[in-house]
């Protein structure tokens, strides 16, 4: 039995096509949106890489009421060119739907099928690739114990002897059922191997790549960090949080952690 540590890796984030931009800005007479990139305003700060995400949120919502400079469109005599404050008012307003343009995908690395269970409820925004345990043989049930199981010895005592005992029947059904003999069918492997994670626990710690958008980000970062929510999960949205906060801190920074880890946003449901 090995004791694991649930991880998230941050495997893909928004690339934003700068010549593609300036085509459509060029094409509407908006470039001076544009140009603010060389003066470092669509930057966090001149030393530091331009920040897609905030930028493509930028966009979408600067396309909305055609507001790349006054005159544009006749109603906007003023617009607002400091973006921290224009993605501020964007949060504050609830125009998420601009929002969901922006994506980040990650890989939660072993966590469980009890967190799995509570991360599918979240639809809209997201998608998901689980790791299959009708194609992948379990030969070992790695998995992941609170610093308070921890420091009880009587219950890791009798939790470790119980998953090794599990794990050792993983093994003897694949031998009882031969799977690793010649010229079994994979149809066959996987049947069995379907049968042989139901007697797995919930807690067996496996992996998913899960993506979703700002606006998806935003709502399971509060609800799965609350204090209410599950211990896993909270764990791991935290961890979610402070790479987003990293990520975007002009779509993140308006949160509050509390001591207990809960993940307050200023703006609530955007
Ligand atoms: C502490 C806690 C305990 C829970 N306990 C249980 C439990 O015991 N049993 C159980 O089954 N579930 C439980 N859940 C799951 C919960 O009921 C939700 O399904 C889950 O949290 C997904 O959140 P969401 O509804 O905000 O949906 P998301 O999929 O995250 O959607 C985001 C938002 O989009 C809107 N939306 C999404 N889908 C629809 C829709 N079909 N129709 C209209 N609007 C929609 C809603 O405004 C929703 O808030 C629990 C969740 C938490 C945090």
């Amino acid at each position: 039995m090995k004791q694991v540590e649930p991880e998230v890796f941050l495997v893909a984030r928004p690339q934003v096509d700068y010549d593609g931009v300036a085509a459509y800005l060029q094409a509407v007479g908006g470039q001076r949106w544009l140009e603010r990139l060389d003066r470092d305003q669509l930057d966090e700060g001149a030393d530091s890489p331009r920040i897609d995400a905030q930028n493509l949120a930028e966009f979408a919502g600067k396309m909305c009421y055609r507001s790349w400079e006054p005159g544009l469109n006749p109603n906007v005599k003023r617009v607002r060119d400091d973006q921290a404050k224009y993605l501020e008012n964007i949060l504050r307003s609830g125009h998420g739907s601009v929002l969901e343009h922006v994506s980040f995908t990650f890989v939660l690395h072993n966590v469980s099928r009890v967190f799995s269970h509570e991360l599918v409820r979240h639809r809209p925004g997201t998608a998901i690739s689980q790791e299959s345990l009708r194609f992948v043989r379990l030969d070992e049930i790695p998995f992941w114990f609170p610093d308070w199981a921890k420091a009880d010895p009587e219950l890791m005592k009798r939790a470790s002897a119980l998953l090794t005992e599990m794990e050792a029947f993983q093994g003897w059904m694949s031998d009882h059922f031969g799977l690793d003999d010649e010229g079994v069918a994979f149809h066959e492997k996987k049947h069995k191997t379907s049968f042989m994670r139901r007697l797995a626990p919930d807690g067996v710690a496996t992996g998913l790549v899960w993506t979703a958008n700002i606006r998806a980000l935003r709502h399971t970062i509060e609800m799965r960090t609350d204090a209410g929510a599950e211990e896993e999960i909270r764990l791991v949205f935290g961890k979610i949080g402070a790479i987003m906060r990293e990520e975007a801190p002009a779509l993140f920074g308006d949160y509050q952690v509390s001591g207990e880890g809960a993940w307050v946003p200023g703006w609530r449901k955007v």
